[in-house]
């Protein structure tokens, strides 16, 4: 078996995938447990395992012409809440609504001063990608490696992020990833609600200039900012909702994951699902 092929079929095992077949060597070293300590992440005490290196497979790639992710997918869910964001006006003071790219957004990002995050920041995290990305992940913050980086997920569920990416045939720069709020809380502790309510402008200007097919809300804090609501992760899953005319799916954060990997099956079957609305 060659080494991508392989490496793949790990992280598909990782992911909770049953239906692969590994060589016994490569099964046993999936299965043993990585012996670093993931540094705290938003959302998590402690990372479980450590993700298996990301396959170089495209989309496009021979290999990927019945792609692996589809077998055994479920099928697209019923639908669930919808909500229309409320429209950012000029008349109502929102200078954001004359923002018209995301770079425009992310500068007034980085010099934010609209609640007590900015105090303790290294670095705003306004999120990166593709801006012509059809499917965007909504996290809830950044931890330490994004405050100290300026970048969104580059920690140890950043690290799980890309192999969810990459195990539902993209790459990292085929979408966008942004965040409830772009400055770190300290601790890392779930945003307050004047934190989210003075940051979320910023997400729905950035996703109104995106206009991505699809919208992944990565744990219940992204989950509750982008649908306003107060239903649990449990009740928000295995729907198709929608926010703004664009289908969202809730999904587990990628630090819960590693905290409990149980998880790994059903966000498996969430992401899947995002990539079917993504080819629709
Ligand atoms: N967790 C998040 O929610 N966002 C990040 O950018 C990193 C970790």
């Amino acid at each position: 078996m060659g080494d991508e092929r392989r490496r793949y079929l790990i992280q598909q095992m990782e992911l909770g995938g049953s239906e692969v077949v590994l060589e016994r060597g490569a099964a046993a070293r999936a299965a043993a447990p990585a012996p670093t300590p993931a540094p705290p992440e938003p959302g998590a005490a402690a990372a479980a395992t450590t993700p298996p290196p990301t396959p170089a497979l495209t989309p496009e790639s021979p290999a990927q012409a019945a792609p692996k992710w589809k077998k055994g997918a479920p099928p697209i869910p019923g639908p669930g809440l919808t909500i229309e964001p409320p429209a950012l006006s000029l008349l109502a003071g929102d200078l954001l609504a004359d923002l018209e790219s995301l770079e425009a957004v992310a500068k007034v990002i980085r010099v934010c001063e609209r609640c007590a995050l900015c105090a303790s920041r290294t670095h705003a995290v306004p999120g990166e990608g593709n801006p012509r990305a059809g499917l965007v992940f909504v996290g809830e913050g950044p931890g330490a490696t994004e405050d100290a980086t300026g970048r969104p997920f580059v920690g140890q569920a950043g690290k799980l992020l890309d192999d969810i990416i990459a195990a539902i045939g993209l790459r990292r720069e085929d979408v966008y990833i942004a965040n409830v709020v772009k400055c770190r809380p300290p601790q890392n502790r779930t945003p307050l609600p004047d934190e989210t309510a003075a940051c979320m402008p910023f997400l729905r200007r950035q996703l109104a200039l995106l206009k991505p097919k699809v919208i992944v809300a990565l744990g219940a804090t992204a989950a509750a900012a982008l649908l306003d609501t107060r239903k649990s992760l449990g009740e928000l899953r295995g729907k198709v909702h929608t926010y703004g005319g664009t289908p969202l799916v809730v999904t587990y954060h990628p630090a819960a994951l590693l905290r409990n990997p149980n998880w790994k099956k059903p966000a498996w079957d969430d992401v899947r699902i995002a990539r079917q609305l993504l080819d629709r």
